[in-house]
């Protein structure tokens, strides 16, 4: 499943390949995909010029010069594919896609110049609609998300406040979408190593009796920071390395610490635990026993 750096990363393929083009003509190949695509949606966008392809937390946000903005989730297995017009790859075109088999390519995008983008989805667990751009923040899918976790927003003050008094363990205050948004279970497992905290914890043990933040809440909030940054720019570079390939965006390969490293030494200098795996509200969690508390 697409974790919010690689989302990031589609949008930053995608920008350069369709931002300040008018979409010619949108064709829908299938009427569904994890919902029914909304009434008319081809031609609800075609003739729009993209003014700008946003990103809040997993869902990509194509804005127009019309009144709708296109809002697009890429589910377990949806990608993105851009074929230029003559030989060459448009700027931004990157490699390492699910598949490549046509028979998934359900929504296809023909801009103005001849590029073409493809979206692709073999589980079909994405989605696109379609949102009035003055009431974006109301829509359904936006409506209650908390803070991105990429920006100074989030401190651990801002920790310290949402989980006072909350009992459930850290891991799943984390998973909150309403506290920080798009923030996933990888990346949750990550943070959690890299600030030396269980997942176990008690949320409410970031804020001080006083409400304040402890030092672990300052500690939480820069690793969840920094290991998004990270993955973030490994995307990026992906996005370099494959500027030459066939144009797939989507997917990449990143190193974890923790995540799906069951059995395996931590890797934390001078630590001598052995990684552990255990369920949280029906994901699995890593963590290590020793450095973890
Ligand atoms: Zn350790």
């Amino acid at each position: 499943m697409p974790e919010l750096p690689e989302v990031e990363t589609v949008r930053r393929g995608l920008e350069p390949a369709m931002v300040g083009r008018r979409i010619l003509a949108v064709d829908c190949r299938r009427p569904d995909l994890r919902f029914p695509l909304p009434e008319r949606f081809a031609e609800r966008l075609t003739g729009r010029r993209v003014d700008s392809v946003d990103r809040r937390a997993k869902y990509l946000l194509l804005r127009t010069d019309g009144p709708e903005v296109a809002i697009m989730h890429l589910g377990m297995s949806g990608s993105f594919r851009i074929h230029a017009a003559g030989a060459a790859t448009m700027p931004g075109a990157f490699a390492l896609a699910r598949t490549k088999d046509a028979a998934h390519d359900h929504v296809v995008f023909d801009l103005e110049g001849g590029g073409r983008v493809v979206y692709n989805d073999p589980r079909r667990f994405g989605f696109m609609t379609l949102a009035a751009a003055d009431r974006l923040d109301e829509h359904p899918h936006l409506a209650g998300l908390g803070i991105e976790p990429t920006g100074n927003a989030l401190s651990g003050d801002l920790l310290a406040r949402a989980f006072a008094g909350r009992a459930a363990p850290l891991k799943a205050a984390l998973l909150d979408q309403g506290v920080i948004a798009g923030l996933g279970n990888i990346y949750v497992c990550e943070a959690l190593w890299r600030a030396g905290l269980s997942p176990r914890r008690a949320a409410g043990t970031l804020a001080r009796a006083d409400g304040g933040p402890t030092v672990r809440a300052g500690r939480l909030a820069t690793a969840i920071r920094d290991v998004i940054a990270e993955a973030i720019t490994a995307g990026g570079s992906s996005l370099r390395d494959y500027v030459h390939a066939d144009g797939s965006l989507g997917y990449f390969q990143h190193r974890f610490a923790v995540y799906d490293r069951a059995g395996e030494p931590c890797p934390k200098p001078g630590c001598r635990g052995i990684i552990g795996r255990s369920v949280q509200s029906g994901r699995s969690t890593y963590a290590c026993p020793v450095c973890q508390r």
